[in-house]
């Protein structure tokens, strides 16, 4: 199994912890696969993980953000990524978040309605500000992946419909403060098959010959983020596929001249580095079923309850035992009398709901009371998903490099 670089530091549980290695081999992946194309920028969608030792590695390896909020361009600012390099989507901005994108002159805001449009130009108005703006096209492609986290059907709330989209170029370029700066597209999280970006590779080329047709020019395509990983097996992919991912758009993509490419990668970058550890505080057995209780819930990590999201799970503690006791070794400390090497469990947090489970049926060596268990590729959508449900306090997070 995982030779994960846990300290023998006695951390409080449940805490995360971040392999910064990992991170950093991620960040050079995706440095690698992109240094053919002059024209491909990679922006970090900072709602996956905005831990700050995170994103000062992410800021320092040259990647621009992703922000859906004011406190998310702040925290960008904060940490040091140029507001040139910051985009801004979101279906509800509210006023202090546009001003605050105006202000700091952030590198263009992906609009996602009319009604947005024209608040932008209000405020950019009053501001004397120039506003520069792309818009987000919904491009009704599916996407192979848990219904909520699809986001690019008609029916999502993502948005403009492209049907509109000339009529809003038309209008934006009646706003002497809006620049128009191209089309943004996202259409969900957790993909694996590259088809659902070759569909939207094919969409995208369909509305650039409508816009041909029109005479209008797009500096910028923002295709979005959503590449998935590996939450079954961590240890065999550590780093995402990411020139299949590349390469889907080089050729999927019929590029205008001089056009800029925006990727906006978030889980493909952070997840496997993270892992949630946890301690087992019962192992309760019940009529029907054996139950580990751990120290974590979903107030630590909440994918599990709202996705059915599913992680590998270990038990360190047992799994540093067994070795020893294969070799029939008995020098292993005294306590840690024979365990049996499969069981079945329902790992389950303390919370009081019923969707405060982490796995049903799984297997895991015979488990005990005090044994650390690590939940892994927690590093996107784990921290900062976190809440206080139950007065329960935040996860602490630690990193490899402390
Ligand atoms: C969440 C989000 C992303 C990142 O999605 P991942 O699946 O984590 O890569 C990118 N763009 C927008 C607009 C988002 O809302």
């Amino acid at each position: 199994m995982s030779s994960y670089p846990i300290t023998s530091k006695d951390f409080n549980t449940p805490c995360y912890f971040y392999d910064m290695e990992l991170l950093v081999r991620t960040l050079d992946a995706i440095k690698a696969e992109t240094a053919e194309y002059d024209n491909y920028h990679v922006h970090y969608a900072i709602k996956a993980n905005a831990n700050p030792k995170v994103l000062s590695c992410i800021a320092a390896a040259g990647l621009g953000a992703d922000c859906v909020s004011g406190g998310e361009i702040e925290a960008a600012l904060r940490t040091g990524f140029p507001a040139s390099e910051i985009v801004f989507a979101g279906v509800g901005k509210a006023d202090w978040e546009i001003q605050l994108a105006l202000e700091k002159g952030i590198g263009m805001f992906n609009v996602e309605s009319i009604e947005e449009l024209e608040v932008i130009n209000e405020m950019a108005r009053k501001l004397q500000k120039r506003a520069r703006v792309s818009f987000r096209i919904n491009p009704d492609v599916g996407a192979h992946t848990h219904e909520h986290i699809t986001t690019g059907k008609a029916e999502n709330k993502f948005g403009i419909d492209k049907e509109d989209m000339v009529k809003v170029i038309r209008m934006a370029e009646t706003m002497p403060l809006i620049d128009f700066t191209g089309l943004h597209f996202h259409i969900g999280s957790q993909l694996l098959v590259m088809d659902d970006f070759e569909a939207l590779c094919i969409r995208i080329n369909e509305l650039q010959d409508e816009l041909d047709s029109e005479g209008i020019y797009a500096p910028n395509i923002n295709v979005g983020g959503g590449l998935g990983i590996d939450y079954e097996q961590p240890d065999t992919h550590p780093v995402p596929n990411f020139k299949a991912y590349f390469d889907t758009f080089k050729q999927g993509l019929q590029l205008r001249q001089g056009q800029q490419v925006h990727f906006e990668l978030g889980r493909a970058i952070v997840a496997q580095m993270g892992t949630l550890l946890t301690r087992v505080l019962y192992v309760k057995h019940g009529k029907q079923k054996q139950f580990v209780i751990v120290d974590a819930g979903f107030t630590d990590l909440i994918r599990p309850a709202l996705y059915g999201a599913l992680h590998a799970i270990q038990n360190y503690t047992a799994e540093k035992e067994l070795p020893t006791l294969k070799s029939s070794d008995n020098s292993c400390s005294e306590n840690s009398s024979k365990r049996a090497t499969a069981v079945t469990y329902d790992v389950v947090g303390p919370i009081c709901e019923s969707s405060d489970v982490f796995a049903k049926d799984l297997s895991l060596p015979e488990t005990r009371r005090g044994d650390l268990i690590a939940i892994r590729s927690a590093g996107a959508y784990g921290e900062t998903m976190s809440s206080q449900y139950n007065c329960r306090p935040l996860p602490q997070a630690h990193t490899t490099d402390e």
